[in-house]
């Protein structure tokens, strides 16, 4: 079985203290592939260094829309710049979340913009972070598609069925965490279940939100075997027919990695 962790955090504290061994946990469980995300400008240089030392870690480079605030001058040419290595393959993540507010409002959709350029610019997919701000992550991927043919991926997602359509008709994927798994997930699982198979992704978001049955745990990539299994299920689908779709997917949407 083939498996690739779409969206983990591997320098963030609770996995970079053990990052060998976390991988190794991961490519166990079939993991063959894990895209390492960036959340902030000074961290961009340790994402990328994972991705040097370790041939199935890529990278992205972007800025958490939580850290808009703390990135006032970030502009298209330094995510350009920061992405121009032959192990970057995405843009993010980036995006809108008017759940948390951790910073202000204008200002994440002014860095959002910025990523949206950037991804225009190199051509790499766009990794979305969205959490209560569907109308106006709609409005802004609907014009970074149209206007400019961006591509991408709702990573994490936990939005509204009509959210997953607007992204989907837009030719986007929409990413899986471990959420999914989470009793109270009613709604996301019945999402799941109609997913269209090729524009679907699996990631853990580690070292956040560790599914079931890791609940209480620090998550790693290796559990995104375990929300593959849960997702599978769900539809109805064997588990190693999910884990080459998700695979292939993500080769087909990060195509610089393939
Ligand atoms: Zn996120
Ligand atoms: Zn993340």
């Amino acid at each position: 079985m083939r498996l690739i962790d779409s969206h983990c955090h591997l320098n963030y504290e609770g996995l970079v203290e053990r990052q060998a061994e976390v991988l190794e946990n991961a490519r166990d469980r079939g993991v063959q592939g894990f895209l390492n995300i960036s959340t902030r400008q000074r961290e961009w240089d340790a994402i990328v260094g994972v991705a040097e030392r370790e041939s199935d870690v890529w990278a992205s480079i972007g800025v958490h829309p939580h850290e808009a605030d703390a990135h006032p001058d970030l502009g298209a040419a330094a995510l350009v710049e920061a992405a121009d290595h032959p192990r970057v393959i995405a843009i993010g993540e980036c995006g809108l979340d008017y759940y948390y507010d951790k910073s202000d409002r204008a200002a994440q959709r002014e860095r959002f913009e910025a990523h949206v350029e950037a991804a225009q610019q190199t051509g790499l997919p766009l990794v979305v972070h969205t959490r209560d701000s569907e109308e106006d992550t709609a409005e802004i991927l609907t014009r970074a598609v149209r206007e400019k043919g961006v591509r991408g991926v709702l990573h994490c997602f936990t939005g509204s069925a009509e959210l997953a359509r607007t992204g989907l008709d837009l030719g986007f994927y929409v990413s899986l965490s471990g959420i999914v798994t989470f009793k109270n997930a009613q709604d996301l699982q019945e999402i799941a279940k109609w997913l269209p198979a090729d524009q679907m992704l699996v990631e853990t978001d580690s070292p956040f939100l560790a599914p079931v049955p890791h609940r209480g745990q620090k998550c790693e990539p290796a559990f995104v075997a375990d929300t593959a299994a849960f997702v599978a299920e769900l539809r109805g689908e064997p588990l190693e027919e999910l884990a080459e779709t998700t695979t292939a997917n993500f080769f087909k949407l990060f195509n610089k990695a393939a």
